[in-house]
């Protein structure tokens, strides 16, 4: 059936507008975690960790913290990078997951090709904490502040339970925004207030089981997301100013606990790297320039 359209360029324009402010809208939550909320994980982090890891951390602390959400900057350019900052698990599985645990911690097996889309973050925490290891073992400074950054965005982008949903958005129970309004909304508005206090860094013995449980923890995190929006938006609308105010009163502790994991987890995950390459002597580092840290993109 065919319908008369006046202005039928003007429909065509303005649907152009409409569908590239959704591009725009929706381009803020394919980030995870604010750049907020991954420069203070990275800054706290560097605090849980012992001597003489913490030394050398604090004297990168600058690099470690500028750079927190350079992921995020490439997820904007490089389509494969996206999946890598969340876990759909449950587009594949349910609660309590027993089938991926199988796959991931007890088989230790890659992600199949059907899953990569649904996220692989957890994949690439290992990854990293792997690359980190062989940094560490080479005494290759430059590349040691590189693969932490990724290894501590990965880590905290687990973190944020609004990664490990397919309603990551709201947009299956008409809640949509809600990921930015946690993530960064939320995190602005009350990050000046908080002082992570992260668990001293340990050496993880099971690390695929340590991811694991990280993500489980993460995603029992997310109805009390939802719900804290679903009822604020009872008495406040989106659009009112109040209305973000209310929503971090309720789900700030909630982003507050995260962080503080996030902090921990990351901590613990540079700390089993220097470890397991054999506690390499940090001195040497002084030899690599601040300033000569290449760009470099691990496919
Ligand atoms: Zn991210």
């Amino acid at each position: 059936m065919t319908q008369h359209r006046p202005f039928p360029i003007l429909c065509f324009l303005f649907r152009k507008l409409l569908t590239l402010s959704l591009v725009l809208v929706w381009a803020v939550p394919s980030g995870a975690w604010g750049r907020r909320a991954h420069q203070m994980v990275n800054a706290a982090a560097i605090k849980a960790l012992p001597v003489p890891l913490r030394s050398y951390f604090a004297a990168h602390q600058f690099y470690l913290v500028d750079h927190a959400s350079d992921p995020d900057l490439r997820a904007e350019t490089d389509r494969r990078e996206r999946p890598r900052h969340f876990a759909e698990i449950e587009a594949y599985d349910r609660y309590p997951f027993l089938q991926f645990r199988r796959q991931f911690v007890l088989e230790r097996l890659g992600a199949a090709r059907a899953q990569i889309r649904h996220g692989t973050v957890m994949w690439q925490i290992e990854r990293f904490t792997r690359y980190l290891e062989q940094d560490f073992r080479q005494r290759n400074w430059g590349e040691v502040n590189h693969d932490a950054v990724y290894l501590a965005h990965y880590a905290a982008d687990l973190t944020q339970p609004l990664h490990t949903v397919v309603n990551y958005d709201g947009q299956e129970t008409g809640q949509r925004g809600i990921h930015a309004r946690f993530e960064a909304g939320l995190v602005d508005l009350l990050a000046d207030q908080w002082v992570l206090r992260p668990r001293p860094a340990t050496k993880l013995a099971n690390l695929r089981s340590r991811i694991f449980e990280e993500f489980i923890n993460s995603y029992r995190q997310a109805p009390a997301i939802f719900a804290a929006d679903r009822s604020v938006r009872a008495s406040i609308p989106y659009t009112s100013p109040r209305f973000l105010q209310a929503f971090a009163a309720a789900a700030g502790p909630v982003a507050y606990a995260q962080l503080e994991d996030a902090a921990s987890f990351v901590a613990s995950l540079w700390y089993t790297s220097w470890v397991r390459a054999g506690k390499p002597n940090l001195s040497g580092w002084k030899a690599a320039r601040a300033d000569r840290y290449p760009p470099k993109w691990r496919d």
